[in-house]
């Protein structure tokens, strides 16, 4: 909490997740595995540009025409894909409803969304939280970096054990796990890179003396 409180004092909220739609959402969070944001939006304007970003147009493109318009997102072949299985599964067991995929208790929904060929924790946690707004908090490369940096060691080993060291020590607030994740996104791309950037890095401060 003490990491968040100086992250937040310094950025403010960051308002996350960048997307107009819950559609647009679950579309960039699976498109945003392996590459930058940035490639991302470009993959989504294409996407905009071309009217494909409704369930009906997804489900109704073709294979070859989703990978040309998501190209700039890398992996598009694999990542067309995995749009294709979410609609199938969409369509499968919620008739094709967002609205009635978003009545699922959250428990439930992650199940089912990591039984969807090509979606992850980490992509079924960031929908779960920035689409559908269940508490869920969203763990990721950086969280992993920060948290092993810092000597937040999780009782349990992997994702959901890392996943559980925080949601042990946060109050569980939506809110808060939305910003908490965008904030930690943040200090992972300007400080905490694969050489860290202590210097200047607001959470330095959270080191005890003599264990830099
Ligand atoms: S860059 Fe250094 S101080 Fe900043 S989060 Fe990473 S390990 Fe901590």
């Amino acid at each position: 909490m003490r990491a968040y409180r100086i992250l937040r004092r310094m950025n403010g909220h960051l308002g996350w997740w960048p997307g107009r739609t819950r559609l647009e959402i679950i579309v960039g969070a699976i498109l945003t595995q392996n590459t930058a944001w940035t490639n991302v939006e470009q993959a989504i304007a294409t996407l905009r540009a071309g009217c494909l970003l409704s369930v009906r147009a997804l489900r109704a493109a073709p294979s070859s025409e989703l990978e040309t318009a998501i190209r700039p997102s890398g992996y598009f072949r694999q990542k067309a894909r995995k749009l294709k299985a979410f609609i199938a599964m969409l369509d499968l067991e919620f008739g094709g409803s967002l609205a009635r995929m978003g009545r699922v208790p959250a428990r439930e929904l992650r199940e089912r969304l990591l039984a969807t060929w090509g979606i992850g924790p980490e992509t079924a946690d960031s929908i779960l939280l920035y689409a559908f707004d269940h508490p869920t908090f969203v763990v990721d490369a950086y969280t992993q970096r920060v948290a092993e940096r810092h000597g937040w060691k999780p009782a349990r080993p992997g994702y959901e054990g890392l996943q559980e060291l925080f949601t042990r020590n946060l109050p569980c607030r939506r809110e808060l796990y939305n910003d908490y994740h965008a904030q930690v996104v943040w200090v992972g791309k300007h400080f905490c890179r694969t050489r860290p950037r202590c210097e200047g890095c607001p959470l330095r401060v959270l080191f005890k003396r003599g264990n830099q």
